[in-house]
Formats: C-alpha cells, sequence, structure tokens
C-alpha cells in the first residue's frame, strides 16, 4: 500500500520580527501563502517498525536530519505505531532557499501518514505535532494562505491572495535562516502593514498586496548577497508588478497578472540566475493531481 502527498513551497507576503522573546525565540508576524512548485512524497507502508527516508537529490539528508523523518518518527512515537514508512521524496523546491521545503516534506508526512496509518488526527491536532518539528510546519501543514505569529505556530487562515503568476528565482548561495536572524538589528526595522495586507488579501485587491509586500529580514539578506538586489532590479524592469524575498532568502519572487509578462521575465533572468521558476499562485488547499 503506498500515499502519493504533494508539498507545495510557500512564499512570504509579509515577515515581521516584532522583538526577541525571553526564551531567545522571535516573536514573528508573517502572511505566507503556496505556490505551485511543489516536491512529491511516496509513503510506502512497511510491517517492520522502520522509518526510512530517500532522495536522489544530493543537498538532502536521508537520516534525522530530514524534516520528513523527524516528522514521521514523532508520530510513531507519540501514537506508538509498530508499522513502518518508506518514504521517497522527488525534491522539485531548491534547498535552503526560503521557501520552507524542508518543512513543506514534513508537513506532507504528517498529512500522508495520518492516512497510511489510519490515525484519524485532525488538520489542528496535526499542525500542533508540526510545532514540535520546526516553526514554518504548522502553515504548511494547513497548505493554504496564513497569518502565523508566535515562533510561527499560531495560525488564522485567509482566503486566498487574487489570482496572479509567480516568477521565482534563486541565486546560487544558499542561506542559513538561524544566522540571518542572529544578525538582525531589531532597533532599526522598517515594519511590513501587516494589518493592511490582511485586508488587501480579504478584499482580493492585487494593487493593495503588491503594495504591502515586505520582509524585514531583506535588511540582513540584501547586503550580504548583492544577487539579491540585483535579480530584484533585474525583475522590475523586465515588468513585474511588485517584488520581494521569500524567508530568509535568498530566493526572490515577482508577481504579475500578465502570463506573457512572467515570460518576459523568465527570459530575462536566465542569462545571470540559473534556477528561475514561472508558477501559479495556489493559496488554497491542492489535492493531488
Ligand atoms: P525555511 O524557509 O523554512 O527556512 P528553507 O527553504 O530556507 O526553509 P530548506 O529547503 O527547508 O530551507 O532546507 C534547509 C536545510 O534543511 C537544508 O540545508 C537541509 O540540510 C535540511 N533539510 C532537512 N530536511 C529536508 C528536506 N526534506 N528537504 C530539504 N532540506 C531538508
Amino acid at each position: 500500500m503506498y500515499i502519493l502527498e504533494k508539498a507545495p513551497a510557500k512564499i512570504n507576503l509579509t515577515l515581521d520580527v516584532l522583538y526577541k522573546r525571553p526564551d531567545q525565540y522571535h516573536e514573528i508576524e508573517m502572511i505566507m501563502t503556496t505556490v505551485d512548485l511543489a516536491d512529491r512524497l511516496e509513503f510506502f507502508l512497511l510491517q517492520e517498525d522502520k522509518v526510512e527516508v530517500v532522495s536522489e537529490n544530493r543537498f538532502v539528508p536521508n537520516d534525522e536530519r530530514n524534516l520528513a523523518y523527524r516528522a514521521a518518527k514523532l508520530l510513531k512515537e507519540r501514537f506508538q505505531i509498530s508499522l513502518g514508512v518508506k518514504i521517497k521524496i522527488d525534491k522539485q523546491i531548491p534547498v535552503a532557499a526560503g521557501l520552507a521545503g524542508g518543512s513543506s516534506d514534513a508537513a506532507a508526512t504528517f498529512r500522508g501518514l495520518n492516512r497510511l496509518w489510519q490515525l484519524n488526527l485532525s488538520i489542528e491536532e496535526l499542525a500542533n505535532l508540526g510545532a514540535e518539528v520546526g516553526s514554518d510546519v504548522s502553515f504548511c501543514v494547513y497548505n493554504s494562505t496564513a497569518l502565523a505569529k508566535g515562533r510561527g505556530e499560531t495560525i488564522v487562515e485567509l482566503p486566498a491572495p487574487p489570482k496572479c503568476w509567480v516568477v521565482l528565482a534563486k541565486p546560487v548561495q544558499g542561506v542559513s535562516t538561524q544566522s540571518v536572524y542572529q544578525s538582525l538589528l531589531l532597533d532599526d526595522l522598517d515594519h511590513p502593514d501587516t494589518k493592511g495586507m490582511v485586508d488587501a488579501i480579504k478584499q482580493s485587491d492585487y494593487q493593495g498586496v503588491c503594495n504591502r509586500l515586505k520582509n524585514v529580514l531583506e535588511s540582513v539578506t540584501l547586503p550580504k548577497n548583492p544577487e539579491v538586489e540585483q535579480i530584484k532590479e533585474q525583475m522590475l524592469r523586465s515588468g513585474a508588478d511588485a517584488v520581494l524575498m521569500s524567508g530568509s532568502g535568498p530566493t526572490v519572487f515577482g508577481l504579475v497578472q500578465q502570463e506573457s509578462r512572467a515570460d518576459r521575465i523568465y527570459n530575462s533572468l536566465r542569462g545571470f540566475c540559473e534556477e528561475v521558476y514561472v508558477v501559479r499562485l495556489l493559496g488554497t488547499h491542492q489535492t493531488l493531481d
């Protein structure tokens, strides 16, 4: 018996850091949504008590460092499951890119094993377990559009943003999320208008969404990675309505409504950026096609 799950990438429409908490975590507020660029995970039922992860991507660990592996182990331990699973990850989302690839794989594992092992857990229960694996995992379990607060584990679901095309471009050099947060100067931040973004999404106001794209982590990643700024400028020159770095970077995305314009941006970037994608913004739960 086996089950398939899609694990879509996420982008940040806003990312704000409010303060550092006594437990040393940052209190954050961010609006995230999903795009049609997804890993595909296959779950094969094993009769023996074992979790195995297989991926052909050399940047994806296949042991306990893999977030999908950790999600499976957590479910096994918490619910005393004696069955096992082999998880095959077909990696399409660039690794260490600010697109939550690992978190989305963990979330897909929670959803997939909930079916494979017939656990009958609700999405809320799976999202709470997700928070134990990583701060973006709860959002990825919902797999839609949401405002995330706290460390990222408090989720308020939102409607899908207005339909548009998303051009994603990832510079070669990956970025460590932890080191970006460590270098962030909290006193000096230009904060996003999170409430305004929530309203724009609820009103399906495309221009309002474009006007409010903002990510405070750009203040760390941009000065250290000039390529990120160059890609942003190139996207705007070739007709993007708005551009932003996702998560801690370095992936940059541009929003456009016409497909022809998305293609023009794609073509203008291909010379100096190896990984460029044109995808649809999803923003709602997707079934596997
Ligand atoms: P985020 O936006 O949540 O910070 P990211 O997109 O920047 O995440 P990931 O692609 O999740 O970063 O990868 C970060 C690191 O996590 C990688 O260097 C990799 O070693 C590790 N990792 C663990 N599990 C996975 C997985 N299933 N897929 C990709 N990377 C994984």
